[in-house]
């Protein structure tokens, strides 16, 4: 298949990209790593007329931490770097981990965390941990800026609450508090090439052994990255026992949603919500233990 013939642009400032989406209007599309969008283009899934390159825009690539601000990833940082950021593994183990296991190598060294959320995909393996997490984006547009919850962000496969002029600028995840686990799990067909076939998310915290908040998103099994609204009730102010946590499992499973395609069959797919929800429960409240006693 041939490649579509198309403008290239590469602004220095954020102003200008925005001044850019603005004038070209719908045909026009947002890179960064270019890794989800020139695979469309070149199927001829996406057609823009003109595609704005984030990659010369100075400080994008930015992924700050400290205690009162959290952490913040900009929309040029890379997934190979967010997952060896010494603060993303020092504090947010499950986000770098996240980053870690999307795609393979080569990707990983091109393509974004904000790339992959921007996309939209079901199984976007950095979308249920962030979410589960509090995380928010920052998009900015001819009006401004503003800070989007990821709860809110998701509205369908490939589609979020952007609009077409906005640019996803920041990623901002709240400092996690005294006694905060996370963890993601993850499965696919063959390992390192396939996309997630399930993919769930946790956030505990817990005072002792009861749990005081919890944050549980599932991904691939819905058509946006879903949160286990009853389980995470079924979990807070109870003692986080193994029976719990393996009633959890089948909660979040009877919640999900999933459908057969080429990865794995729906009903395969609710099995490993239950497995993948007690086995990441279990690796949050472990380490929510430890951080409880860290500090
Ligand atoms: C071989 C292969 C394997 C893959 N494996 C995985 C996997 O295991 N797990 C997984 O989750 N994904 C996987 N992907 C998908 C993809 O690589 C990731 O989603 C990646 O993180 C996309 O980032 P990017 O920077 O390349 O995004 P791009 O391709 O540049 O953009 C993706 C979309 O988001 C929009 N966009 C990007 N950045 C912004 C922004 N800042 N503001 C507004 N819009 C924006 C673009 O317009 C486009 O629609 C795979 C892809 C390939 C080709």
């Amino acid at each position: 298949m041939t490649f579509p013939k198309f403008e290239y642009l590469a602004p220095q400032t954020l102003d200008e990209a925005i001044s850019i989406l603005e004038e070209k209007g719908p045909e026009v599309r947002v890179m960064a790593g270019g890794t989800d969008l020139l695979v469309k283009m070149r199927q001829g899934l996406l057609k823009p007329r003109t595609v704005v390159s984030l990659k010369r825009i100075q400080g994008l690539d930015k992924i700050s931490f400290d205690r009162k601000d959290g952490l913040r990833i900009g929309a040029t940082a890379l997934l190979a770097d967010v997952a060896s950021h010494p603060s993303v593994r020092s504090h947010y183990p499950a986000v770098a981990y996240a980053a870690s296991e999307t795609a393979n190598v080569q990707i990983r060294n091109m393509g974004t965390v904000a790339g992959n959320l921007c996309n939209a995909a079901p199984s976007a393996d950095n979308a249920p941990v962030l979410t589960a997490m509090g995380a928010c984006v920052v998009l900015a547009g001819p009006r401004g800026e503003r800070c989007l919850p990821l709860d809110a962000f998701f509205l369908g496969p490939g589609l979020t609450a952007m609009e077409p002029s906005e640019i996803l600028t920041e990623i901002r995840v709240p400092f996690p508090r005294r006694g905060t686990g996370t963890s993601y799990q993850h499965l696919s067909a063959r390992g390192k090439v396939d996309i997630s076939a399930v993919g769930v998310g946790v956030m505990l915290r817990v005072e002792g052994k009861t749990c005081r908040e919890a944050g549980i998103i599932l991904g691939a099994v819905a058509p946006t990255p879903l949160r286990a609204r009853r389980t995470e009730k079924l979990l807070v102010g109870k003692s986080l026992t193994a029976d719990l946590l393996e009633r959890a499992g089948r909660s979040a499973a009877a919640e999900s949603a999933p459908i057969s395609d080429v990865r794995a069959t729906a009903s395969y797919r609710r099995k490993m919500v239950a497995v993948l929800t007690r086995r990441a429960l279990s690796e949050a409240y472990e380490r929510a233990r430890r951080n409880a006693k860290k500090r």
